[in-house]
């Protein structure tokens, strides 16, 4: 299929407006995807944003009309929405309607929706492996997701042709699309997003608690390697919250492997075992040069 087919579907709506929600938006709009575009959000400021930006045909913050007579929902909110925002569209939602979202940890995310959604619809649950440290519609970009992973976490006798609607959608967005059960998808995340972000919020939170003098030149010398940690420690507290409140056992079984290695390299460090520092760190640089080739840095 190409960008000059028909609409892919007549009616999406998106509720959630954010990053995410938005940048799927603009790359809907640029790549003609839609027939229609509803925009739905809970926050007043972000409804008048997505007006001014023109990002979608209407925007309201009632999801019940949003999801009127559409044939897709993408739910982009975040995951502690999840309940409250299912409970509210169920009853509007058509016949035979794809609902989707957007979440980064996805057995919750089944959890949550399933039971909630009515018998007529089909949930395709999916999570773009992609973003930034900002929020909100006004840091969205159409390019968001060109180039990355969108996973998608079907439950066991979703129908296929429904999971095709989806990950089409996301490749039309530029997307690679894996699909997997969730209960993987939330291990991997948990140490290749979710450990990684625990850290960083860790190592800048124990630098903000340094005497003012010592942390006035952590700023000054972040060019260090600290940089990079506060851009990851910067990311959206409500959306990080739920992802740890969600992705509880694979996060704390990643925690507990990652401590393990840490007494380890300390225990190095203290013996003066350069060795075993060595040949941890020279295993390491081969992961990041496998990022670099697979176009994923
Ligand atoms: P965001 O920029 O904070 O946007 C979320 C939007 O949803 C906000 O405008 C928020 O309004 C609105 N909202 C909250 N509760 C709502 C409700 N009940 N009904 C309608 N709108 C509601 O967040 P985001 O970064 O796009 O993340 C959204 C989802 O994407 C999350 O589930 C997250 O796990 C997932 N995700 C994020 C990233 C990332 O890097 N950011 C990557 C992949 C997946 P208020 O501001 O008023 O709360």
């Amino acid at each position: 299929m190409s960008d000059t087919d028909a609409p892919l579907v007549k009616k999406v709506t998106i509720i959630g407006f954010g990053l995410i929600g938005s940048s799927l938006a603009r790359a809907i709009q640029l790549h003609g995807l839609a027939g229609e575009l509803v925009a739905c959000d809970a926050s007043h400021d972000a409804c008048a944003t997505i007006e001014r930006l023109q990002l979608a045909d209407s925007v309201g913050s009632d999801p019940a009309t949003a999801v009127r007579g559409a044939g897709l929902i993408v739910l982009a909110v975040p995951m502690g929405a999840y309940a409250e925002v299912a409970r509210a569209i169920a009853p509007h939602l058509a016949e035979g309607a794809i609902v989707t979202d957007v979440g980064s940890v996805k057995a919750a995310a089944i959890e949550a929706l399933a039971p909630l959604l009515p018998a007529h619809v089909h949930l395709v649950p999916g999570h773009p492996i992609a973003g930034t440290e900002h929020s909100g519609p006004a840091s969205g970009f159409a390019t968001l997701f060109e180039g990355r992973w969108c996973i998608l976490t079907p439950p066991e006798g979703t129908d296929a042709g429904k999971v095709a609607v989806v990950a089409e959608l996301w490749r039309r967005c530029g997307s690679m699309i894996e699909v997997m059960d969730a209960a993987h998808h939330d291990k991997v995340l948990a140490i290749t997003s979710h450990l990684p972000h625990l850290i960083a919020y860790t190592i800048v939170g124990t630098a903000a608690d340094l005497a003012e003098d010592a942390k006035a030149e952590v700023i000054k010398f972040s060019a260090s390697g600290f940089r990079d940690f506060t851009r990851i420690a910067a990311s959206d507290p409500t959306m990080w919250r739920d992802i740890f409140l969600n992705n509880r056992e694979a996060t704390l079984e990643m925690l507990q492997r990652f401590t393990e290695d840490l007494t380890a390299l300390q225990k190095a460090i203290r013996r003066g075992d350069g060795d075993t520092l060595y040949e941890m760190f020279a295993r390491t640089r081969t992961i990041r040069r496998s990022i670099v080739d697979a176009r994923q840095a």
